[in-house]
């Protein structure tokens, strides 16, 4: 059950609301978070963290390892289904309209797959099922070709075939993920960057969900929502410094529990004051 002052926000939320997600939104459709004990990877006889893996310098120095390891995790998230707060997401949007904006941390392409649409989702860290040139010379991400395997056990090891599979269709240099690296800087074309920025300006409210928030433009996100003080809810198990922040503006609440348990009811709520 939500609190009654919660409800009463949402009830009476009129304009934009922004809902930010991370990777704890997808934690109940089976998919880890970098924060779960699952997170490092094995390369020869060396653990990695994904903060080592999830680099450009990690791509140039072994790049089968690191396309490897996308395409395992790219394997997960094929065969994990929408959760119960994906679907509440996409029902929102069906009945916001333009009053509702998605922005994702998430590469495992859920939220559209749970029937968001690309017009209102910003995937500001990109898509796992997509790879684009690692020269830069295509305009837009193409699709991981069909004939890489979906199924991708942890540890197979990238093939010839593979590598050459995965090469730009354009001009034949190597491919790579279509994520954003720890080690490289969002933009607007890929990553749609002003737009998110823009989008924390406008919004009435902004709702976030699961992230630890240890990248630089949700937290950018929150920072403008607490200095225009608008209010700002905080869905996590545990505090972060999104929950931080709300304390210290004292606008908005922090709601300890899953995304599972309370986006369907922070939607309905929403809902609830339509019109
Ligand atoms: P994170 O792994 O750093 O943190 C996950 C957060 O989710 C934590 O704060 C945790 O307390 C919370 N959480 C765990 N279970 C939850 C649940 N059931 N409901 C709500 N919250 C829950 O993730 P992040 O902040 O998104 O940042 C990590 C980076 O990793 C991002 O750049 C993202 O692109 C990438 N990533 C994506 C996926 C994915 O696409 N599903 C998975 C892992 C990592």
């Amino acid at each position: 059950m939500l609190d009654p002052p919660v409800r009463e926000l949402l009830r009476h939320t009129r304009g934009l609301v922004l809902w930010l997600t991370g990777a704890g939104i997808s934690a109940e459709s089976g998919i880890p978070t970098f924060r779960g004990k699952e997170g490092y990877w094995r390369v020869g006889s060396q653990n990695y963290q994904p903060e080592e893996m999830a680099t450009m310098r990690a791509f140039r120095e072994m790049p089968d390892e690191i396309w490897a390891w996308y395409l395992y995790r790219r394997s997960v998230c094929r065969s994990a289904q929408p959760n119960a707060a994906h679907r509440a997401l996409a029902r929102a949007e069906q009945r916001a309209g333009d009053d509702f904006l998605l922005v994702t941390q998430n590469v495992d392409g859920l939220h559209v797959r749970a029937g968001n649409t690309l017009d209102r989702t910003y995937q500001i860290h990109g898509n796992i099922d997509f790879m684009r040139c690692s020269r830069e010379c295509l305009e837009a991400p193409v699709s991981v070709p069909d004939a890489i395997d979906v199924r991708w056990e942890k540890g197979r090891p990238l093939g010839e075939r593979e590598r050459e599979l995965l090469r730009c269709p354009s001009c034949g240099a190597a491919g790579r993920p279509h994520v954003l690296w720890f080690d490289e800087s969002y933009d607007e074309p890929n990553f749609r960057f002003q737009s998110s920025i823009e989008a924390a300006r406008l919004a009435s409210l902004v709702i976030v969900v699961g992230t630890t928030g240890g990248t630089s433009l949700p937290m950018h996100i929150g920072t403008i929502a607490a200095q225009r003080g608008v209010p700002m809810l905080v869905v996590n198990p545990e505090p972060n410094p999104f929950s931080e922040l709300v304390r210290r503006t004292g606008k908005g609440a922090f709601l300890p529990g899953t995304a599972g348990e309370l986006v369907p009811l922070l939607v309905n709520a929403l809902l609830s004051g339509e019109g």
